[in-house]
């Protein structure tokens, strides 16, 4: 590893130390050139195996990039997504495989997604499980109204009250 100082090539390690569970290693490293000190990290790779069968690394961009579209138009930031993202890889490192179908990827992506947008989840989802009828979205649309409504509560009423507020719009 390159001191980033002065581009020596030769360095020792002078602690290490596990984070994430383990999952990574960090290390202080000092120069035996000029002395001073850096850190370096190492993880693992985590590789997503593509349905021709090609291997890429896991990338956080290209999880933003995919669900961007799906929230067009949506409440959701840059920072929504970044966050999303790294959710998404924390639940395919957590898979602990060290090959994760790309399929998977996208499942992983649908549970952060519900929490952060609705229709953008259903967008997604609409595209990734291959909703070809109007009665996979009422369904989906069911279960979601089903999960978000609190035990007792009407739907009915609960609809209408949602209708109210967004039809007032912020005061
Ligand atoms: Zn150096």
């Amino acid at each position: 590893m390159r001191c980033p100082f002065c581009k020596s090539d030769e360095s020792r390690v002078v602690d290490s130390r596990a984070f994430d569970d383990g999952l990574g290693i960090r290390r202080r490293r000092e120069c035996t050139e000029c002395g001073r000190r850096f850190t370096t990290t190492e993880t693992s790779v985590l590789d997503v195996v593509k349905r021709s069968g090609v291997t890429e690394p896991f990338s956080r961009a290209k999880v933003v990039s995919g669900v961007r579209k799906a929230c067009q138009g949506r409440p959701v930031g840059d920072d929504d997504l970044a966050l999303l993202a790294q959710q998404v890889e924390d639940i395919l490192r957590a898979s602990g495989q060290a090959e994760i179908p790309a399929m998977e990827v996208g499942l992983a992506i649908l549970g952060p997604l519900r929490e952060l947008d609705e229709v953008a989840y259903l967008r997604f989802a609409s595209v990734y499980r291959s909703f070809d009828t109007l009665e996979d979205f009422e369904a989906e649309i069911a279960l979601l109204r089903a999960e978000g409504d609190p035990i007792g509560q009407e739907p009915d009423v609960a609809q209408g009250a949602a209708r109210r507020t967004s039809g007032t719009g912020t005061t």
